[in-house]
């Protein structure tokens, strides 16, 4: 394992498509209803639709974790650790009242279960890395689902995870989106 580090919430962003965006709020509800005409012809848009106007915040945390892989042959089918950094992009397309897709606060509330769930802990020792491979790949869909079902709850469907990247060192990463 290498030696723990402080595992500080850094590098919150926002993201929001300018003034693209700020074009369609401001328009009253009847115009918005009948300015997507291609979005009706299509039916009910995906969440992620690159049509909608859509805002981003990223929020970014680490966690130090052992693993190793199963049915693999090299250094890593060996005990060993990482000190991970996940990155997780959530993405909306109405903000909430106070013009936040979700407070900065709670977005940190969101990854916080997820990430004391497995900090200092041997992944493979717990679920669902007991039967599936914790890869840097796996972990980035497990911080996927996880991230989703704690917004769930939070947002009422508003606010939905775009993607996770997993940086298992400094220069190698994997991303997982739906
Ligand atoms: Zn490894």
């Amino acid at each position: 394992m290498q030696p723990c580090a402080s595992h500080p919430f850094a590098n919150i962003r926002r993201k929001g498509q300018g003034n693209q965006s700020h074009r369609f709020d401001s328009l009253p509800d009847a115009a918005r209803r009948t300015s997507g005409s291609k979005m009706k012809m299509c039916g009910t848009p995906a969440w992620n639709s690159i049509e909608a106007p859509m805002y981003e915040i990223t929020v970014e945390a680490g966690f130090s974790s052992g693993h190793y892989l199963r049915n693999y042959h090299g250094k890593c089918e060996n005990p060993h650790g990482h000190n991970y950094k996940v990155r997780v992009t959530l993405a909306g397309r109405e903000l909430d009242a106070s013009g936040l897709l979700l407070d900065f606060k709670l977005l940190k509330q969101v990854l916080k279960p997820t990430i004391d769930r497995i900090d200092h802990q041997m992944l493979n020792d717990l679920e669902p890395f007991t039967e599936l491979n914790p890869s840097a790949e796996n972990i980035a869909k497990f911080f996927y689902n996880e991230t989703n079902r704690q917004l769930a709850g939070m947002t009422d469907g508003r606010v939905r995870v775009k993607d996770c990247t997993i940086w298992e060192t400094d220069t190698t990463t994997a991303k997982y989106s739906e």
